[in-house]
């Protein structure tokens, strides 16, 4: 892949994408293409055709989805399910259709079963039901892998598929509604301490075990798998340990400064009760994640005292 390649970055301004931009950005890749969702709906598919034939880039990576945590699933099953299924179909058969050199299409690591082994090796793909509260997002997402493999082999078409453990970082979405744990966490932390409040709620019963990959490391992995990955195989991206959500408040509450106390609000869903990746696939390629938790959200927490 060198340098002046043509690289689609499909999603350029979420938290995946814009990581992913920056990062190329930063090792002289210098002709990255984007559009913003209102300028490309991806949705529709004469559109991404038409954007495709006019482009015709060499490398697309798929960091677009409709994207959300527990209650955000939850709330619009609808969209989460129609609209990745679009957004993923469209761009991998336009990339297809226009001979691009390869595509690298972002999934989940909510594919796997709910109750599946710990921690989760790719080979457990499609043996156990699924956790109910994403499974909108989750079916839509093995929809996007099985795309890959089927235009793969009937078509030789290089289109890897790989599962992200969940990302957090600067750009993140800190909606208390529809963001992800940690973002949300880093939130009502910060704002409890500026208000001086006694108390922060975290939701569900603390217990569940998550794991999190700093979007930076997450970047700088994307790049090495564009480089040294080519297989039908799915492969996970993760650190390889996590932290129940309780210890997770702790951390954050520690790393803001945060002196007031914790309490679960049990009528807020759990979700899976644990979400490890198995790394060994992606540690014998020879990557490994550098941030330490601590780290990630400290540098987090910086970003959204000077962004928002
Ligand atoms: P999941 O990994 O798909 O379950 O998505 P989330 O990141 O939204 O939630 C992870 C876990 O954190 C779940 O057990 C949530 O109930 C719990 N959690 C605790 N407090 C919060 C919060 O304020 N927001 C979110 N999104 N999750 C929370």
């Amino acid at each position: 892949m060198d340098a002046g390649a043509k690289i689609y970055i499909a999603g350029h301004n979420g938290l995946a994408g814009s990581a992913i931009k920056q990062k190329m950005e930063e090792n002289g890749y210098n002709n990255l293409i984007f559009r913003t969702s209102s300028e490309l709906d991806l949705r529709v598919q004469k559109d991404v055709d038409s954007f495709f034939k006019e482009e015709n880039p060499e490398y697309v990576i798929i960091a677009a989805a409709r994207v959300g945590g527990i209650n955000a699933n939850n709330s619009f099953p609808a969209d989460f399910i129609s609209d990745n299924l679009k957004i993923q179909t469209n761009v991998i058969d336009a990339a297809y259709r226009n001979g691009i050199s390869k595509l690298l299409f972002l999934g989940s690591t909510c594919i796997y079963p709910r109750e599946c082994p710990q921690p989760i090796k790719e080979e457990y793909f499609l043996t156990g039901p699924l956790e109910e509260t994403n499974q909108w997002y989750a079916v839509a997402k093995i929809a996007g892998i099985k795309l890959c493999q089927a235009y793969r082999r009937q078509y030789g078409f290089n289109a890897v598929a790989v599962m992200p453990t969940n990302l957090y970082g600067p750009n993140d979405n800190f909606d208390l509604k529809t963001s992800h744990v940690l973002p949300a966490l880093i939130r009502k932390f910060h704002e409890a301490k500026v208000d001086d409040r006694p108390e922060v709620t975290v939701w569900g019963s603390g217990k569940p075990r998550r794991e999190f990959l700093y979007i930076e490391d997450f970047a700088n992995v994307i790049l090495f798998l564009l480089k040294h990955y080519d297989d039908e195989e799915i492969i996970n991206v993760g650190v390889g340990e996590d932290i129940t959500i309780a210890d997770l408040a702790s951390l954050i509450a520690d790393v803001i400064g945060y002196k007031g106390s914790i309490t679960y609000d049990p009528g807020m869903p759990d979700g899976t009760p644990r979400k490890l990746t198995d790394v060994s696939k992606l540690h014998s390629l020879g990557w490994q994640a550098g941030t330490s938790l601590r780290d990630g959200i400290s540098k987090t927490y910086n970003w959204y005292q000077t962004n928002l």
